[in-house]
């Protein structure tokens, strides 16, 4: 069974939201899912004029860190996460690469003024790390109504579809797999 690596970066109280997230991808894309302290110094991707974190960096440092013999690997942060061309990002990834990134910190109820819901927190946290990790598989972003890889701009995006591959992105994922 190919083994993912789940890696907490500054996740702060929510790293409770680590093993249901590790069981959940589990049963999705039947990996082994192993957790690892991150093993470099999460600040060097903090850019002080912007304030966030370089999620490019993260995923450089992520792969470097990460032995060969593991198929893929998922940073969790909790910090506001950019890629240069866009204000924010909610995770990014390598196409058909093996290292991923998502983060809570725009997926909390919270940062919007409302309040705190754990639940629908770990719903989006869980429906941002399949799309991302969909994205490890090779698969781009589709445009099937509910399928989890409809690429999300807000927030809202994200509770408009579901935790699911449609039927075609389920198939490209199942190809993708080794046997
Ligand atoms: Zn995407
Ligand atoms: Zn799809």
């Amino acid at each position: 069974m190919e083994v993912l690596r789940l890696v907490p970066i500054y996740c702060g109280a929510r790293t409770d939201l680590l093993q249901p997230l590790a069981d959940r991808l589990t049963h999705v894309f039947h990996l082994r899912v192993e957790q690892h302290a991150p093993g470099f110094d999460p600040e060097l991707a903090f850019d002080s004029s912007r304030g966030q974190y370089n999620s490019r960096t993260l995923l450089g440092r992520l792969l470097r860190d990460t032995p060969k013999d593991t198929a893929r690997v998922l940073g969790i942060a909790g910090v506001d996460l950019f890629i240069p061309v866009l204000t924010f990002v909610f995770g990014e990834a390598q196409l058909e690469g093996r290292a991923a990134a998502v983060s809570t910190y725009r997926l909390d109820s919270q940062l919007y003024g409302l309040p705190a819901d754990s639940d629908l927190l770990f719903e989006r946290l869980c429906k941002e790390a399949i799309h991302e990790l969909g994205h490890t598989y090779n698969l781009m972003h589709c445009h099937h109504n509910r399928c989890v890889m409809t690429s999300s701009t807000y927030v809202e995006d994200i509770d408009l579809k579901s935790d699911q591959f449609c039927r075609r992105c389920y198939r490209a994922v199942q190809e993708a797999r080794p046997r």
